[in-house]
């Protein structure tokens, strides 16, 4: 089974890939590991510099051999916002430590009568343990309710009603989001590129 450092602290992440990878196997980000720095304007920017950040970290760091590291940068675009809060959507409202009360936040926002299409975007970053880097993404397009609704999932999820549903994604069964969301698109096109670059689904590491 490939072993893959997962580039993460978040645990809806974390839980995520292991239901949506299920033939790999994910290493997470230690708690003493230090933070990730993400900088850049794009999506694009974030999830390599966390891959290869965390990629150089493990090469001095690391407890046990990984065949790759894998970073995720996500968000969620509202169009009303200007496509925000995007790539600063982990450090939207920091002054509130609950999803509930950042979303509620959010959603006030939004000036009364607004168009409320918003969108889910992923990009995946794969730094393998020989060969170049690379990045694929994934996106669901949807809108959003006008309170909070739902526990299932994590951070926006109460918020996001995906297109073709009445129901937010906190709302709906957690196998229904992986069959359309952002992170499941990314991680079908993460599966083709490992698929492609031959045998790259066979572990380099022994274990
Ligand atoms: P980052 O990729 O670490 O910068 O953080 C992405 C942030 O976007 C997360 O902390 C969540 O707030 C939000 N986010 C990304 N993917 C999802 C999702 O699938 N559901 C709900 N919120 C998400």
């Amino acid at each position: 089974m490939l072993k893959v450092l997962l580039a993460s602290r978040n645990a809806g992440k974390l839980r995520e890939f292991s239901a949506l990878l299920p033939d790999l196997h994910f290493v997470p980000w230690p708690a003493d590991a230090p933070e990730l720095p993400e900088t850049g304007a794009f999506f694009q920017d974030n999830a390599l510099q966390k891959a290869e950040g965390a990629q150089a970290w493990w090469h001095e760091h690391g407890t046990e051999p990984v065949d790759g590291v894998l970073a995720d940068d996500s968000g969620l675009c509202v169009d009303a916002l200007w496509g925000g809060p995007g790539v600063l959507s982990a450090r939207f409202a920091t002054d509130l430590p609950e999803y509930r009360a950042k979303n509620r936040r959010l959603l006030a926002m939004l000036p009364a009568g607004a168009d409320r299409s918003a969108r889910f975007v992923c990009v995946l970053a794969y730094v393998p343990l020989t060969g170049e880097p690379f990045t694929v993404s994934g996106a669901v397009e949807g809108s959003l309710a006008f309170d909070p609704r739902g526990e299932s999932g994590f951070g926006y999820d109460p918020i996001f009603i995906p297109d073709g549903h009445q129901q937010t994604f906190g709302e709906l069964p957690i196998e229904l989001k992986h069959t359309l969301s952002h992170r499941s698109r990314a991680c079908q096109a993460l599966r083709s590129r490992l698929e492609a670059v031959g045998g790259a689904l066979s572990p380099a590491t022994s274990g």
